[in-house]
């Protein structure tokens, strides 16, 4: 017998088999078994995801001649025909090359005859978004009235692209990306099969590199059979597809989180020296940084796309940021990666972006900041994260928030000032500030404060930086902030 690839060998040949899609089996087997069935069906999903296979065995429990029934066969004419690929009453049509008014017009007119030896004459049409505008209006004739006879099936990667009119005649399932872990599982039901020894470390790699999809993830291990014989660990799969190991893009993360630039940036460089993928390993990134998103919504989420081991380090590293800032993270990468596409020094654009993310970091942003003034309004103390300078008692405050009372403190020598910023408009535009800043309202007050030395004095020794670090409410502020002085001229 010839060689035959894993995807074609075990394709699934009745609603059960299909792997990760029970919303879709148990909808369309309910359909069948209560003979309520459209007269079109549109099929939803990415690519290599079931599309096709669940088209075929819908197609089989209608033709199977102890049909319509959930349970096709396999066995009768109709059912083996239709697995594979020739039954006369089952046409495969692929809307990528067939998308021609002509192609449609043939359609319509093959439509009126009766099947052949089936129930229904059964169109499957592939890729359906891909026929000209011209050929979906044919279509869309064909679909108004069908004949009894008739039943379509259509696939799209793209449902979006599809004609509305057409869209509206169909019931839609949507068929989801398939769990790494359900992935994994069916590759140990083949390695099974086929006598192979696959490590589940490496059956989880070649799912993650799937990406939900379970024919490349097939196709994959097809490959690594090639390559590796009958014994498969997790280093082949890395090797031969230049995937990083899960645990370096974790390690990789954490080292992005603790802001180690020269850390990370030298495991970036180990792994370029290894030949792995940058590509590759910035999408990884990316999908880690988006796993820790869902992890921070909904703990529980990953269960089927995760390992335990990884569970808990997603629990420390959802510890060390804020959602808002993760959402920042994931923007600034998937635009590097975007600019990586086209570039011909990937590791420049990628060591890049991993230093601005780790600044970003470092960064307050305008929510922290405002967080940390209504902290400071309700008196309550300010808790800091990063810089361990942080002013606790300490020489008293030049300004200071009292209940809603803001009070900036003077000098005795700075009074002049203090009229001048005292004035009702001066007064009222600091109140707006400080209202649009915090969004609460504030009455402003100015005092007079001995203790204070004056600003008006020419600096007498050292620069301005200096002179502003000397200033009580300043240092408050450069450790709130996590701040620092930097010299303006
Ligand atoms: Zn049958």
């Amino acid at each position: 017998m010839s060689y035959e690839v894993f995807a074609r060998k075990y394709r699934p040949q009745t609603f059960d088999d299909l792997v990760g899609q029970a919303h879709v089996s148990r909808t369309l087997k309910n359909a069948v078994a209560q003979n309520r069935l459209a007269h079109a069906y549109l099929f939803v999903g990415p690519r290599g995801v079931g599309k096709t296979s669940t088209a075929r065995i819908l197609a089989k429990s209608l033709n199977c001649v102890k049909g319509p029934t959930v349970t096709p066969c396999g066995e009768c004419d109709n059912c083996r025909e239709i697995a594979g690929g020739n039954s006369l009453d089952v046409i495969e049509i692929d809307g990528a090359s067939n998308n021609s008014v002509e192609d449609v017009r043939q359609l319509r007119e093959n439509v009126r005859y009766a099947p052949a030896k089936g129930r229904y004459k059964i169109y499957l049409i592939d890729e359906v978004h891909m026929l000209s505008p011209a050929a979906f209006n044919a279509l869309l004739k064909t679909l108004e009235e069908p004949p009894e006879h008739v039943k379509f099936i259509f696939a799209t990667t793209e449902p979006q692209k599809v004609l509305p009119t057409i869209l509206s005649r169909c019931q839609r399932f949507d068929l989801h990306r398939i769990a790494a872990n359900l992935i994994a599982k069916h590759l140990q039901f083949i390695a099974e099969k086929e006598n192979i020894t696959l490590e589940p470390a490496a059956a989880h790699a070649i799912a993650r590199g799937a990406e939900g999809g379970l024919r490349d993830a097939e196709s994959m291990l097809d490959q690594l059979v090639a390559f590796c014989g009958e014994k498969i660990s997790e280093n082949d799969v890395l090797d031969v597809f230049g995937f990083t190991s899960e645990q370096t893009v974790v390690d990789l993360t954490g080292r992005i989180l603790r802001r180690e630039t020269p850390d990370a940036i030298d495991l970036l460089h180990q792994q370029s020296e290894a030949g792995k993928d940058m590509m590759r390993l910035m999408s990884d990134l990316i999908a880690y940084l988006r796993d820790l998103l869902v992890f921070k919504a909904k703990p529980d989420a990953l269960k089927e796309d995760v390992e335990a081991d990884v569970q808990t380090l997603l629990a420390a590293h959802a510890e060390l940021l804020t959602t808002d800032r993760l959402l920042e993270l994931v923007d600034q990468f998937a635009a590097a990666e975007g600019r990586m596409k086209w570039a011909p020094n990937k590791m420049l654009h990628f060591e890049v972006a991993i230093i601005k993310a780790i600044q970003s970091l470092g960064q307050a942003t305008l929510d922290e900041v405002i967080e940390k003034l209504s902290q400071l309004r309700d008196g309550k103390s300010v808790s800091q994260k990063q810089s361990p300078s942080v002013v606790t008692g300490g020489p008293p405050a030049s300004g200071g928030i009292e209940g809603r009372n803001f009070q900036l403190g003077f000098a005795p020598g700075d009074k002049a000032m203090m009229e001048i910023l005292g004035t009702q408009a001066n007064r009222k535009f600091l109140e707006t500030l400080l209202h649009e800043i915090t969004g609460t309202d504030w009455s402003v007050k100015l005092t007079v404060r001995e203790e204070l030395p004056s600003k008006q004095a020419p600096p007498s020794e050292g620069s301005r930086p200096e002179n502003f670090k000397g200033d009580p409410l300043i240092e408050e502020a450069i450790g709130l902030f996590n701040a620092q002085i930097v010299q303006e001229s």
